[in-house]
């Protein structure tokens, strides 16, 4: 039996009989777990109010060796969610964050980077970034850190820049000049969006005011590269669309 501490965002939370919950966790060491917090359904519980997705912890849990699922000992808050789970795009977009983030980490394999990401996501996200910047900036970054993100610079093929042309994106999820390739056409003002992902903070891209149709393409893009490599759109994906649609029509 070993003893761990880590600062942790929480993912996902599930009841387990009628006791207990399961949390899933990210942390920047020991990537993704999965552990059970004793007691947590009960009302006078020591977890209550600590345990909703996109919670900042420092986490202190049991391991026993070849076991997957840990046991939570303590889990202090260091930053909780406020306008997170008030206003309902929100809402969707915390389920849509924690499940890419789900899907994509890794166990107990350090995750240094994806940690920061939703980190300083959730951090512009409570300090009232627009949502719909913040949520294309983490769909880019999340494909970038698994590598299946092409580059906006220039044509993989070719190697020539894209400059003013813009881009072809192929069907296997290639960025190529127009001289290499055919697909759906990316222009210059969704790379240069993706360029500034690359190396400005969420709050300053947003400063860009990159407008609506930009973000709209970029949104596809990323789905269309994340569909290819899951095989399928993520639940909370398809959740949230058909929510804010049907929230649109009767607004
Ligand atoms: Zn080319």
């Amino acid at each position: 039996l070993s003893l761990h501490e880590s600062p942790a965002i929480l993912l996902d939370v599930v009841d387990l009989h009628d006791r207990d919950r399961i949390v899933t966790f990210l942390t920047p060491i020991h990537g993704k777990r999965r552990g059970v917090a004793q007691g947590a359904r009960r009302r006078y519980s020591r977890y209550a109010g600590r345990l909703q997705p996109l919670t900042l912890v420092e986490l202190v849990w049991f391991e026993k060796e070849n076991r997957d699922l840990v046991r939570l000992r303590d889990v202090q808050v260091v930053r909780s969610v406020r306008r997170l789970d008030r206003e309902l795009e929100l809402i969707l977009l915390t389920s849509y964050l924690a499940e890419q983030v789900v899907c994509f980490a890794q166990e107990n394999e350090p995750s240094v980077r994806l940690f920061r990401l939703l980190d300083a996501t959730v951090q512009a996200l409570e300090a009232g970034c627009d949502w719909r910047v913040v949520a294309r900036y983490f769909e880019v970054w999340m494909l970038r850190l698994n590598g299946l993100f092409p580059s906006a610079d220039s044509c993989v093929q070719c190697e020539c820049s894209f400059a003013e042309q813009g881009a072809v994106l192929s069907s296997d999820g290639m960025l190529l000049c127009a001289t290499c390739g055919t697909g759906a056409r990316v222009g210059p003002a969704v790379l240069s969006f993706l360029k500034a992902t690359a190396r400005l903070p969420p709050a300053a891209v947003q400063l860009q005011s990159p407008p609506a149709d930009v973000l709209a393409r970029v949104e596809a893009l990323c789905a269309q590269l994340r569909r290819s490599f899951l095989g399928n759109d993520l639940r909370s994906y398809q959740v949230m669309q058909r929510t804010l649609a049907e929230t649109a029509e009767h607004g």
